[in-house]
């Protein structure tokens, strides 16, 4: 052929130092594409083959990448269907795309997206080589080779070539700021990174072999990849050792995934890929051994966010879609309605799975539902969607370790856990070890308790909550066992008004005075065979504290002191006792003072009746001033005294600190103080 000159087709004056500029950051990916590119070709000739418009040989047909250190050359040699001179000029010689730049500028985050979406994929090589030879000879009858020289201006020289094999070889002579590239270690690694699951064979030099005190060639082929990676093949033909094998060559070194999901759709997208379920224990570390996406069996990212829903980025595996928009930014793809699909589709046949294993072997996935809990819990409180297929299979633990599905739960405790107003009351427990007593407590009544231990339990609750009707959650040391599940209105405290005062004043009195917790004080008559003082934690005010953990925006909640409620039992002995001789050593001082008070009150009541238009007079006010100045005095007074005889009745502090070393509130010092006081009472 006669030689030929030209300039590339682009409208901007040269390409290559944009392609460099932009490209740089992502410059190791012109392997992917040239590989690609090879692999293609490849193809191509096998397909024409099969439909007989090809009937030459189709021996030795793997990608070669070969170094050559002195001549400075990577080379990637492929036996597929080469290019004709016409073809080059087609399809290398014409970038067809107008305003070049004006892309580049506006992709310039995502190198991916402006190779291949473009054709710029075999330009990317200009990212690494400072001149790049094609030397091609068609598959077609009487072709005739060709060489295309271009040394990154976009003045390029195609000329008669000498290749004599059919397929093509790119010459890339490396750029002086990339000799990494040079090097077999790096471009190995490169190589096993994109091309590991590639469906043509490629070739990286030779298997070595141990000998004589060295490593050297055998002459062996060394193939960098598996042609037919696992999610290619049908399931029918494949084991769990199988599934077990091609995830430990995914993630070498972790224990067993639990199960999987081999994906296969056709319609209305493409998409195969097996998804596993790794052990997960309780935590969300699992970043590093991310779900990897594949287009055609090359590697483009193991970044999956917006193709897979937010709580599948737990599990591990292989996703392979031609369909999936791979060039455009992740923004983009978030809102992209194919990934959309892909996203549901994945979702859907995941619970399906679940499903299918919940109802065709319960006992297999109890064993695992520890394991599986928090992705459960995670996708129901994410997805739509999961959540509502999930209510079938999701499952509950009690305190004994049995597991139900909430509707036999509900069925097991509907009998003996419905309020007075009809709600069904869910107990649980955070920490069974800590908050045994409440545990035993609750079961003794015939209550059932539900562990919920997990991360995500505290959302998790407030989720199940708002998706059962009438149901209420309550965790079982929120409140004494009676007011849990209130059934109809119980006997009051039987206390006078003195009595009450007094005795709130002699509790609050010797109540632990912390900055980071408060203590209220109320009385319930609870029978005699109950315990004197319990101590309960609020569970609303429990609840936003433990939200606030998980979420910045409501620190406000996780600021706030801890409340407990400290139940005095007026019926339990030796209550009664401190009541008894508190009546008989106070009550002739403080009734009068009491009379004091309510005297002084209705006084202020009639004078501030008095007052007109809101506004008292300077002489109105004065008097009101007085009168409530009484009133402290005469409160304090009574303070005063109860205080003075509260201090000399330890038993009072002795059983505060019961109660609080019950819930394990009691430390330090406090502690020192009422195991010596214990012994000074025995
Ligand atoms: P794309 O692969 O996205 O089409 P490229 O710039 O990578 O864009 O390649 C442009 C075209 O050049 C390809 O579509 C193909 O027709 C041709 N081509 C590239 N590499 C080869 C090769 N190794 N063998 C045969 N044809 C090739």
């Amino acid at each position: 052929m006669e030689q030929k000159k030209g300039s590339i087709g682009v409208t901007t004056e040269n390409i290559f130092p944009v392609i460099k500029k932009f490209l740089y950051s992502d410059h190791e990916i012109f392997l992917r594409e040239l590989v690609s590119n090879a692999i293609d070709a490849t193809q191509k000739l096998k397909t024409l083959a099969s439909f007989g418009e090809y009937k030459g040989e189709l021996d030795d047909m793997k990608v070669e990448v070969k170094i050559d250190k002195e001549a400075g050359t990577l080379t990637i040699s492929d036996h597929g269907i080469g290019m004709t001179a016409d073809e080059i000029d087609k399809y290398i010689n014409q970038i067809a795309f107008s305003g070049a730049e004006e892309f580049l500028e506006k992709y310039k985050d995502t190198a991916n997206s402006i190779i291949g979406h473009f054709g710029l994929g075999f330009y990317s090589a200009f990212m690494v080589a400072k001149k790049v030879e094609i030397n091609t000879l068609s598959y077609k009858d009487g072709a005739t080779p060709v060489k295309w020289v271009c040394d990154g201006s976009p003045e390029y020289e195609m000329t008669a070539g000498d290749k004599t094999t059919r397929g093509t070889d790119m010459v890339l002579y490396i750029d002086d700021d990339s000799k990494e590239f040079l090097e077999k270690s790096r471009i190995d690694t490169l190589l096993k990174k994109y091309c590991r699951f590639l469906p043509v064979p490629v070739v990286s030099g030779k298997e070595q072999e141990w000998k004589d005190g060295k490593y050297v060639d055998t002459d062996k082929d060394n193939v960098i990849n598996s042609t037919e990676p696992l999610w290619t093949r049908k399931p029918s033909e494949l084991t769990d050792a199988d599934y077990k094998t091609f995830y430990n060559e995914l993630y070498p070194g972790q224990d067993e995934p639990m199960f999987w999901i081999h994906l296969n759709v056709d319609y209305p997208f493409k998409l195969t890929g097996v998804l596993y379920f790794p052990k997960l224990k309780n935590n969300f570390e699992v970043t590093k051994n991310r779900i990897q996406l594949y287009c055609n069996q090359v590697f483009v990212t193991d970044s999956v966010e917006g193709v897979v829903p937010e709580f599948m980025m737990l599990l591990q595996g292989v996703i392979d879609s031609p369909d999936i928009p791979l060039n455009v930014s992740r923004s983009y793809l978030q809102s992209d309605s194919a990934v959309k699909k892909i996203s549901g589709y994945i979702t859907k046949k995941v619970s399906a799975r679940l499903e299918s294993i919940f109802k065709n072997d319960r006992a297999e996935y109890e064993s695992k539902w520890d394991d599986i809990k928090i992705f459960i819990e995670y996708g129901m409180l994410t997805d739509d969607k999961f959540r509502e297929a999930a209510m079938k299979f999701m499952l509950v633990k009690d305190t004994d370790g049995k597991y139900y599905t909430l509707e036999e739960y509900r069925t097991l405790i509907e009998p003996e856990q419905t309020d007075k107003d009809g709600n069904v009351v869910y107990l649980y427990t955070t920490d069974p070890t800590a908050q045994y007593k409440y545990i035993d407590n609750a079961t003794s009544r015939v209550y059932s308790v539900l562990v919920m231990d997990g991360q995500l339990d505290s959302h998790f609750v407030g989720m199940l909550e708002q998706e059962l009707k009438q149901s209420r959650f309550v965790r079982v040391d929120s409140d004494i066992v009676e007011n849990l599940i209130p059934k109809s209105d119980r006997k009051q405290a039987d206390l006078t008004a003195t009595e009450r005062n007094i005795l709130t004043t002699m509790f609050q009195n010797q109540l632990p005075k912390e900055k980071d917790a408060n203590f209220l004080v109320t009385f319930e008559a609870l029978g005699e065979n109950s315990d004197p003082v319990e101590i309960t934690q609020n569970e609303y005010m429990r609840r936003m504290k433990e939200m606030a953990a998980l979420q910045p925006g409501m620190s406000f909640y996780g600021e706030l002191p801890d409340s407990y409620n400290v139940i005095v039992n007026t019926e339990n002995k030796l209550v009664k006792n401190i009541i008894a001789d508190a009546d008989k050593a106070l009550a002739s001082e403080i009734e009068p003072l009491e009379k004091s008070v309510d005297d002084l009150n209705a006084k202020i009541t009639s004078a501030r009746g008095e007052i007109k238009d809101g506004k008292p007079t300077d002489e109105q006010q004065a008097e009101i001033s007085k009168l409530e100045a009484d009133v402290k005095t005469s409160r304090d007074k009574q303070a005063e005294l109860i205080g003075a005889y509260g201090a000399n009745v330890p038993v009072v502090k002795q059983l505060i600190d019961l109660a609080l070393l019950g819930n394990g509130l009691l430390k330090g010092k406090e502690l020192t103080e009422f195991i010596r006081r214990s012994y000074s009472l025995l």
